[in-house]
């Protein structure tokens, strides 16, 4: 990470509360195998790197206008993808709200519902960034505990107790849960809705990497007509393959979209953004035909770990949490030695792997053996 500019005299200072904190930031270095951020390695075709490339030559067309400040356009195309995968009928438009990424989805979600004297609950180890959205917008951050190593579950009860005991008004739970992988029973999202429901409570299903979970699992998009506080999340980023264009989204209550639509910044989503993403949905079944490789993929490393010995998070999502022990920095730098980055992430002696291109599972697989042989 680049060093802080040195402070010269009269140099302002920011917020108290932001003193000494470092920006987030996983290592992007340039290696043969990059499996730290759970990325889809598989890049645009180039028949859909041109097409992408035509929308955008025709929405820059009109640049010097703002865009459509609603997207109402790219907001049907993902209602009727929603549709489709998850068995749901179309939201609405009224229902889908879109932003850069759902790193900007869920911290407008807390603009609008956390804030001062409010209080988000999560389920560690979570997401790294949740207690950043909760800084920001001043909410006060819980995190109750998932279940032991190495399945990571979490329960009804735990979920109902942890909300009695911090009475939070914003609830987050992800499924599959990143960086863990863990599946969500639906039984749980339903009794958490329930719970939060006479307290106005908000309830997030985070679902950035939904697609990847197997077969038959329901997604919680298919609880929203039973529960006006639940909010389901979902990003463009990982099963799409699109994160370097940040686009993420989520379907609610109307009421909950009125809501964001106070806090959000006019024109947040740009027309070239609109316009890559709308090119993006309409390529959907090349693009998500590799989710179904990503998932065999995963299930065969998942198997080859075990295999070593290793314990291994039961996986749904496209990348893997597997224990390594003490030792986990060497052996985390001797796998970029031999140029395959993953992440030091989750709780002490466990490394998580994202699932890359079979060749790059297989260079990760063979540094592996080398860096720990077994
Ligand atoms: N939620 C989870 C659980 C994630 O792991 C990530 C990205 N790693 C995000 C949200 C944000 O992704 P994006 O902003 O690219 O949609």
């Amino acid at each position: 990470a680049p060093s802080p500019a040195p402070a010269r005299p009269g140099t302002p200072a920011p917020r108290e509360d932001l003193a000494g904190m470092h920006p987030y930031g996983a290592p992007q270095l340039d290696v043969p195998h990059m499996l730290n951020v759970n990325e889809n390695p598989f890049p645009p075709s180039p028949a859909l790197a041109a097409a992408m490339g035509e929308a955008v030559r025709e929405a820059a067309s009109c640049l010097n206008r703002y865009p459509d400040r609603e997207f109402e356009a790219l907001r049907a195309d993902l209602g009727a993808y929603l549709a489709e995968e998850s068995g749901i009928p179309a939201p609405a438009a009224s229902q889908v709200w879109v932003a850069n990424g759902s790193n900007e989805v869920m911290h407008q979600l807390l603009l609008a519902f956390g804030g001062p004297n409010r209080t988000a609950l999560g389920f560690a180890p979570h997401y790294s960034m949740y207690p950043e959205y909760a800084r920001d917008t001043f909410t006060r951050w819980v995190a109750a505990d998932r279940g032991p190593a190495p399945e990571f579950a979490l329960g009804t009860e735990q979920v109902l107790s942890a909300i009695a005991e911090h009475s939070p008004d914003v609830v987050v739970l992800t499924s599959p849960n990143n960086p863990t992988g863990t599946a969500l029973d639906l039984e749980i999202v339903r009794a958490a809705a329930k719970a939060l429901a006479p307290r106005r409570g908000l309830l997030v299903v985070d679902e950035a990497y939904g697609e990847f979970r197997r077969d038959g699992v329901p997604s919680a998009l298919t609880l929203l007509p039973e529960h006006a506080n639940l909010v389901v999340s979902r990003t463009m980023s990982k099963a799409f393959a699109l994160a370097g264009a940040r686009v993420g989204y989520l379907v609610a209550d109307p009421a909950i979209v009125d809501a964001i639509r106070i806090v959000r910044l006019p024109y947040h989503l740009s027309a070239v953004t609109q316009a890559v993403a709308r090119t993006a949905i309409a390529h959907r079944a090349e693009l998500l035909s590799q989710v179904a490789v990503l998932r065999a993929e995963r299930d065969a490393l998942a198997e080859h770990l075990r295999g070593r010995g290793h314990q291994v998070a039961p996986s749904d999502a496209n990348f893997i949490l597997f224990h390594v022990g003490e030792d986990r920095h060497r052996i985390w730098q001797a796998l970029l030695d031999r140029g395959v980055l993953i992440r030091e992430v989750g709780p002490e002696g466990w490394l998580r792997v994202s699932l890359g291109t079979p060749e790059d599972n297989t260079a990760f697989r063979t540094a592996l053996q080398e860096a720990d042989p077994r």
